[in-house]
């Protein structure tokens, strides 16, 4: 039973001595990075990690109505806002600026709007799809949303906008590893139609990363098709195609102007 616990000791030394390589190893890092950004998206009582269930869950399947947020007179698709105190303004205006830049769509600060997001530091970073009505909370924690991207991504779902990766057409574009996927998160994976006639983005800023909600930290949930080296889940700015959706589903037109 000695020779037992030596092999035990053994085998401990083996296991920890294999964690301390792999710590050491950029892959580890890059996961970090990604596990740091992307599971702070997710929550139990969140559908899609990061989407708030609503009753006006897309604004793709009720065009011409409330999910939309309406046109001002001047044209321009008018998104009213407001931002709890606990914030630092500047990067959050800077992502709202960034998509005014290539759409008609403006963040406006709300002065008596009945309707308008109110962003505030919950838990976790969420965002209901399109508008909901009266005040909806956008949540981005201090504690791990108040990135660039994260803000972009959220401000889409707010727009709309649903997962790239819950396309009609997705099953052509990418492997869904349901084998890495526990059941309870079974649920984020449903196919919605957020098409648009445009097409297939791996360079969405709407794409999950390939190991979001895995069922152990690092397997791929996500691996593009014919191609798994198509890298996936970038989170650094608008994609050509992200901006055009948003073109055509508030019909910017020649509205388009630089700001
Ligand atoms: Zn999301």
């Amino acid at each position: 039973w000695l020779n037992m616990f030596f092999f035990f000791f053994f085998f401990l030394q083996l296991s920890s001595l294999r964690r301390l390589v792999w710590i050491y190893s950029p892959k580890f890092w890059s996961e970090m990075i990604l596990t740091l950004f992307y599971d702070s998206e997710i929550s139990d009582t969140l559908l899609e990690g990061d989407m708030v269930i609503s009753a006006s869950k897309n604004a793709l399947s009720c065009l011409n109505d409330y999910c939309r947020w309406p046109k001002s007179p001047s044209g321009w698709v008018e998104v009213p806002y407001s931002i709890a105190n606990d914030f630092c303004e500047s990067v959050i205006e800077s992502a709202m600026k960034s998509i005014a830049s290539k759409t008609c769509v403006r963040f406006v600060p709300r002065t008596n709007q009945v309707d308008y997001i109110s962003i505030e530091n919950l838990a976790g970073c969420s965002s209901s799809v399109g508008r909901s009505g009266g005040a909806q909370q956008l949540s981005l924690s201090m504690d791990g949303c108040i990135n660039y991207g994260i803000i972009e991504h959220e401000l889409l779902h707010s727009l709309g906008f649903h997962h790239e990766h819950t396309r009609t057409d997705r099953d052509k574009y990418i492997w869904i590893n349901w084998q890495n996927i526990p059941e309870a998160s079974a649920n984020n994976f449903q196919i919605k139609d957020t098409n648009l006639n445009t097409p297939y983005d791996y360079n969405s800023i709407m794409h999950y990363g390939r190991t979001a909600f895995a069922i152990q930290s690092g397997l791929e949930t996500i691996i593009p098709i014919p191609n798994p080296l198509v890298s996936i889940g970038q989170r650094q700015e608008l994609s050509y195609t992200d901006i055009q959706r948003i073109n055509m589903l508030y019909e910017c037109g020649e509205l388009i102007t630089p700001m």
